[in-house]
């Protein structure tokens, strides 16, 4: 069954150039992404994460090789993919049911159908009264809520989620990441989060790229035993072969560090 990847890096590399001259963030990487694969980046600071997710994102072209998303070369923006951030970006102004909906706003998709699936999203993900409320009534944890609602109402195919949980209080990101990977395991949605916690990375994912910096590269690939994979990321955290798994990130990672520099996230 030869089914294409949903995403797919083609020897890609990537070259920044501004005043003070040229830097190479990335180089030859390939990667495939099967649908409904949930797949984390980890790595040294700098080593090109968010490089990578802009690149999927169809932000700016790499500088050579491809990125395919459903078989076809990126050239731009597209609505299969959505992307969410650190940060969340919500609109003090806004309501935040205004705030979920800005994504169908701007692709032109507002309607009074799609609005039932927004309020079906805030409700499917915890904040069913909250529409009519405002960002800085809501707590963090809800915030990024209001976030992944926004990034779901257009209903991309793939998700990028660059550090979404890192500005969260430990037990409010245990939280998020359940209903996270709950809600996008559950829609079939294909995942590729970047984190600098490993036990995130081994909790959440089915695959995990360990990437190596200067210039910014995979080191490894290392794929979650089948038995935590069919958890929830909570669950999973409980099982012995979890520690064994963090512990081969860490060990990974630890190789990439002897290469230079101090791995900080
Ligand atoms: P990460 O997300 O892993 O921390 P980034 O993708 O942000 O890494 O950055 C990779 C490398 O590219 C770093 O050395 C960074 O300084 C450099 N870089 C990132 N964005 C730019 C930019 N807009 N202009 C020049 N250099 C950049
Ligand atoms: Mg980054």
């Amino acid at each position: 069954m030869a089914i294409a990847p949903v995403l797919e890096l083609q020897q890609l590399s990537h070259v920044y150039v501004n005043a003070k001259g040229a830097s190479l963030a990335l180089e030859q990487l390939d990667l495939r992404v099967e649908r409904g694969e949930f797949v984390s980046l980890v790595g040294p600071s700098g080593c090109g994460k968010t490089t990578v997710l802009s690149l999927m994102a169809g932000l700016f072209p790499p500088t050579i090789g491809n990125v395919l998303l459903d078989g076809e070369a990126v050239a731009g923006p597209s609505s299969k993919v959505g992307y969410m951030l650190q940060q969340d970006f919500l609109f003090p102004w806004r309501t935040i049911r205004d705030n979920a909906a800005v994504g169908l706003e701007i692709s032109g998709r507002k309607t009074p159908r799609t609005m039932e699936i927004v309020d079906e999203l805030l409700a499917e993900l915890g904040l069913p009264d909250s529409g009519r409320r405002y960002p800085y009534e809501l707590s963090g944890g809800m915030r990024q809520r209001v976030a992944l609602a926004r990034t779901l109402a257009t209903e991309p195919e793939v998700l990028l989620l660059d550090e979404p949980f890192s500005a969260l209080d430990l037990h409010i990101k245990l939280q998020l990441e359940d209903l996270v990977h709950e809600t996008l395991t559950r829609r079939g949605k294909t995942a590729v989060l970047v984190t600098h916690d490993l036990a995130e990375a081994a909790a959440m994912s089915d695959r995990v790229i360990v990437l190596g910096r200067n210039p910014g590269r995979i080191k490894c690939e290392v794929v979650i035993d089948e038995e935590l994979r069919a958890l929830s990321p909570m669950a999973a955290r409980k099982l012995p072969s979890f520690q064994a798994t963090f512990e081969r990130l860490w060990a990974e990672l630890d190789a990439v560090d002897d290469e230079g520099g101090s791995y900080n996230g």
